[in-house]
């Protein structure tokens, strides 16, 4: 039979998170690999989902979402943004922001047409673009003054005639980068100049830390009407097996995306969209203080990780920390990953998988600290012990 994968998805194997969670469990290592939270989202937002269920509303709800659950989208956009979207017509309910990206990317991009995205980048992204039978164009982000940014000039050459697309995605998953104002305004202006959409994916936008503050790129002067914002419920919340989120865009951006979206999976799951709604009127002091908790974590893993060698660039949002390995004596980050539960007992994410360009991420690897105070105090106890292995010239 042969190759039964076409061709266009034959570069996307098993996503390395999969890979890395399943050495973790066949090793017993901790796994500060993939990014989820390992307590639960707040309790009266649970229970909303299981009154939802056990209240029968387990049918299809309408393809753009469930009332209640656009409205408060609408509201919560109003509040925190300024941001006016009409819940009926600018508001669609995804199953996650994967799906939301995916259908806006398939919606959007003819093939040929081609995406700008920020290297390291999101792993979906790339896979989105190709099922779209869309080109990616790299920009990559660089570490300066201990944060990762692009440079303009880069951003510029890589928009051609044939480009349709950037994708944004502030707080940055995995380099835990928040755009500065003065980021975004150079973003608004080459969308701008050269006619693009800018797709966001601000699945972090309320966990942002030392006070940096997350900066919608559709609150930018210009950008509203051509920006498709796409937000989750999962991070926001610590719920990421629910795989609800939601766009927000003109009418003719959701029509197309929507258009997409009921033949990927027609609607999103009824009961977790009412907790959602509630969720987002009630539960924002709850993030507010799942944020505080966060930054704490970022700093204890980051402590921990500076005390076992590693050079640590310390994120302003997300789940992520990265580190560099090359204090330690190490140069290959994904050799590093695939030994590190025999040599420290530790899952950690090689950056490089998410480049275009792998060498230039080659010598970072990403920590997750969404976890449990003893489960980072355990994983750091086990990689000072990386200090003390021969420091082979991987
Ligand atoms: C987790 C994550 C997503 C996926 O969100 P879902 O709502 O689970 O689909 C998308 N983008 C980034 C950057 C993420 O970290």
């Amino acid at each position: 039979m042969g190759e039964p994968l076409v061709g266009r998805m034959r570069e996307f194997g098993t996503t390395v998170f999969a890979t890395m969670t399943k050495l973790a469990v066949e090793t017993g290592a901790i796994n500060l690999g993939q990014g989820f939270p390992d307590t639960d989202g707040p309790q009266r937002m649970l229970e909303h989902a299981a009154e939802a269920i056990r209240g029968g509303f387990n049918q299809y709800p309408p393809g753009p979402g469930v009332p209640e659950l656009r409205q408060a989208v609408s509201d919560h956009r109003k509040q925190w943004y300024g941001l006016a979207y009409d819940p009926d017509g600018e508001v669609l309910v995804t199953v996650g922001a994967t799906e939301a990206i995916t259908a806006a990317v398939l919606a959007l991009c003819e093939p040929g047409d081609e995406v700008v995205v920020f290297e390291p980048y999101y792993d979906s992204y790339a896979a989105a673009v190709a099922m779209a039978g869309a080109v990616r164009r790299a920009v990559t982000l660089r570490v300066d003054a201990g944060r990762f940014t692009f440079d303009p000039a880069e951003l510029e050459a890589a928009v051609g005639p044939r480009t349709r697309a950037i994708l944004v995605n502030s707080p940055h998953n995995p380099t835990g980068t928040v755009f500065t104002r003065e980021e975004l305004e150079v973003v608004a202006r080459v969308c701008q100049e050269r006619d693009l959409i800018a797709i966001t994916d601000e699945v972090y936008e309320h966990l942002t830390f030392d006070g940096v503050e997350h900066v919608p790129l559709a609150t930018l002067p210009g950008m509203r009407e051509r920006t498709v914002m796409i937000s989750s419920a999962g991070k926001s919340f610590s719920v990421t097996g629910w795989k609800t989120g939601w766009i927000c865009a003109p009418a003719p951006l959701v029509a197309a995306a929507q258009t997409v979206k009921q033949f990927l999976t027609f609607t999103a799951s009824a009961p977790w969209q009412l907790a959602v709604a509630y969720a987002l009127r009630e539960e924002m002091a709850w993030v507010a203080a799942q944020r505080a908790a966060l930054e704490a974590k970022r700093d204890r893993l980051a402590a921990g990780l500076e005390a076992a060698g590693f050079g640590v660039l310390r994120p302003a949002g997300t789940y992520f920390v990265q580190t560099d390995i090359r204090p330690l004596g190490f140069a290959d980050g994904l050799e590093l990953a695939r030994r590190l539960p025999e040599l420290a007992g530790v899952v950690a994410i090689p950056t490089q998988v998410f480049y275009d360009h792998p060498g230039r991420g080659r010598h970072f690897l990403r920590f997750a600290f969404c976890k449990r105070d003893e489960v980072i105090d355990e994983a750091v106890t086990r990689l000072r012990r990386l200090g003390g292995t021969a420091r082979p010239a991987v």
